[in-house]
């Protein structure tokens, strides 16, 4: 069975002295190919209430998206938890719930002692973020339990790593990892999600303040089994705030801009660890879209030459046609002032033009 991500053979990760870390292209990439492709460590669906398009299917490893209208339209085609913890909470098939029972049993638990609480008190968001790291300290537990149950046990050859489903190897080529080897590319699981960059210093300090007393009050309250101290669980908020991707049907990154119909609406939130470290531009060359199971394809949105950065577009480039929103967005939701060429090349746009918020 192939087992993700699957990295394009000549992408190698470079450092920036002002920039960090980042994805260079070893040699010239055609438009088109897949340069990446990586799973989720952790998904959540976004909640009902905002009227997502998919739900997801809540086993891990399948992640499938189904029509928000199959929970009214078809009910009986969903499969739901006996103990009714949430209603976000549904499995595409009985396997799938089956297969997810010994995972849900935990997350069963915290859903039903602290989702009405965290919303109430402190609003969807939260809980969707709290949600996430409760599914991704939940998927390090059991990894780790597997791990020092195959350690004691004489080796037979089973997969600890989680079932892919559906996977299409044909565009994949066999993976040379030794050329990654130290780097973040090498990296799998858990490991590479402590990997990502994020702390507390990025962040002021309220925010941190805040963050620890949700994981006291929420994560570290004995509910769950698990045994991670609170300041390690807030540095995993950091990178997570830092690092995490957003669910969309669409396209996103195509550039130049040809639609102004943008990748359509959230569905949900998760964690794509080998993708993370792409930096971002506003004319990228590289897009991304999901397929059916959560899994993100990474493409050259145009030919790249040998040694060119590969940058995808944190956001849907539709939304900001003009400079002077696109750039304020950039400085309000990530925090950095971007330095792309097509920045650049604004910055030499008279003001009154920018003004005019016009794509130029
Ligand atoms: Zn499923
Ligand atoms: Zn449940
Ligand atoms: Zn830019």
């Amino acid at each position: 069975m192939e087992s993700l991500p699957y990295i394009h053979p000549d992408l190698t990760i470079d450092e920036s002295p002002t920039k960090g870390r980042l994805v260079k292209a070893t040699s010239a990439i055609k438009r088109g190919e897949l340069v990446l492709k990586d799973g989720p460590y952790a998904v959540v669906p976004a909640l009902l209430i905002d009227e997502p398009p998919f739900l997801l299917c809540n086993r891990q490893g399948c992640s499938r998206r189904i029509p928000r209208e199959y929970a009214h339209t078809s009910p009986h085609r969903l499969h739901r938890c006996p103990d009714r913890c949430l209603a976000e909470v549904v499995w595409c098939e009985e396997q799938c719930r089956s297969k997810d029972t010994q995972r849900h049993q935990f997350e069963c638990l915290w859903l039903k002692k602290t989702s009405r609480e965290i919303r109430s008190s402190y609003g969807d968001t939260e809980f969707v973020l709290l949600w996430l790291i409760i599914r991704m300290l939940i998927n390090r537990h059991l990894k780790e339990e597997a791990g020092s149950k195959a350690q004691t046990s004489p080796p037979n050859g089973t997969s600890i790593e989680p079932e892919v489903k559906g996977f299409d190897t044909s565009e994949c080529p066999k993976q040379q990892s030794v050329q990654w080897q130290g780097s973040h590319f090498s990296r799998r699981g858990w490991d590479s999600v402590w990997n990502l960059e994020g702390d507390p210093s990025f962040f002021s300090p309220d925010k941190v303040k805040h963050w620890h007393t949700m994981t006291s009050n929420y994560i570290c309250n004995g509910i769950l089994p698990l045994k991670y101290p609170v300041d390690e669980i807030v540095d995993v908020i950091c990178k997570i705030e830092l690092n995490s991707f957003g669910l969309y049907p669409g396209v996103t990154g195509q550039y130049p801009v040809i639609s102004t119909q943008g990748r359509g609406d959230y569905y949900g939130g998760g964690i794509y660890p080998t993708a993370a470290m792409f930096n971002h531009s506003c004319c990228p060359n590289v897009t991304h879209e999901l397929d059916d199971f959560g899994r993100r394809h990474f493409r050259a949105g145009r030919d790249i030459e040998i040694g060119e950065e590969c940058c995808i577009s944190y956001f849907d480039l539709a939304e900001y046609p003009g400079s002077t929103a696109r750039r304020e967005a950039i400085k309000t939701s990530w925090n950095f002032a971007c330095d792309c060429r097509r920045c650049e090349e604004d910055m030499e746009v008279p003001g009154f033009l920018q003004a005019l918020n016009l794509d130029i």
